[in-house]
């Protein structure tokens, strides 16, 4: 797994907004696709062109911001162009709303991007087999259509789970119960987050009831992440796991060969 963009709805010079590249086996997954995500992969050396799922969490610019940027450069950018690998989309209820509506206002791109490409919806509490990866989904709250991903190997092992944007949800940590890595938003200080959005003390309850092994914490905004140790406030809420803040091109490898 490696940070594509962990910023918020405030630009920034240094991050782009929420993107995460998943790779396993043969399956190149981008979970959501926030402004900036593209030019990142760019950076990264991530092959944006050879994607082969994408997830979506909700429907925030900073989450599906770079959609259009992605595909126009998917259908014109490729050389020699991409005419046989398909690319799977899987979003909350909406999406396909979503690309119909991108389509009618940018162009036919959207839709037939010159490969097979298929959208399909994940109705709350799916899991899906999405090539060599195992995708569960439930609903957060956050807007109404948000989620939460959790992701797992086909094959078994490691688990990731992403927290979307979210707020507070008492259940949540039973769906990311016992996995590797927690990806979670902690977007404000405790005494200025609404019920949309984490904290320190919700995001150290959630990795903590949760058992996740380790967290990144992630879609932190800049006036908070510039002036307070952030990943500090969070063990010392109670969260006893490495904590480690998100920032572009930082990678964890989930399955590490066998010895090492
Ligand atoms: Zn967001
Ligand atoms: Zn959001």
């Amino acid at each position: 797994m490696t940070v594509v963009g962990c910023g918020t709805v405030v630009p920034e010079p240094d991050r782009a907004c929420s993107s995460y590249y998943v790779e396993h086996g043969s399956t190149r997954a981008l979970l959501d696709c926030g402004a900036g995500a593209v030019q990142a992969m760019a950076r990264l050396g991530i092959s944006w062109s050879r994607l082969s799922h994408l997830f979506l969490t909700h429907f925030h610019s900073d989450h599906v911001g770079a959609l259009p940027g992605l595909f126009f450069a998917l259908r014109h950018g490729v050389h020699p162009p991409r005419t046989a690998d398909p690319l799977e989309v899987w979003g909350p209820p909406g999406t396909r709303a979503l690309f119909r509506g991108l389509a009618a206002a940018l162009g036919d791109f959207l839709l037939d991007p010159g490969f097979p490409l298929t959208i399909r919806e994940l109705a709350p509490g799916a899991e899906v087999i999405a090539g060599d990866l195992v995708v569960r989904s439930r609903d957060v709250p956050h807007t109404p259509e948000s989620i939460a991903l959790r992701i797992e190997s086909a094959s078994g092992g490691s688990a990731l789970a992403y927290t979307g944007d979210t707020g507070p949800d008492e259940t949540l940590a039973d769906f990311f119960r016992g996995v590797d890595l927690l990806v979670g938003e902690c977007s404000l200080p405790d005494d200025l987050v609404g019920d949309n959005h984490l904290s320190p003390s919700s995001l150290a309850r959630l990795a903590h009831r949760s058992g996740a092994r380790r967290l990144i914490a992630t879609h932190i905004y800049p006036q908070f992440r510039q002036h307070t140790d952030v990943a500090g406030l969070i063990s010392a809420a109670g969260y006893t796991g490495p904590v480690a803040l998100a920032k572009e091109g930082l990678t964890v490898d989930l399955m590490p060969a066998a010895g090492s």
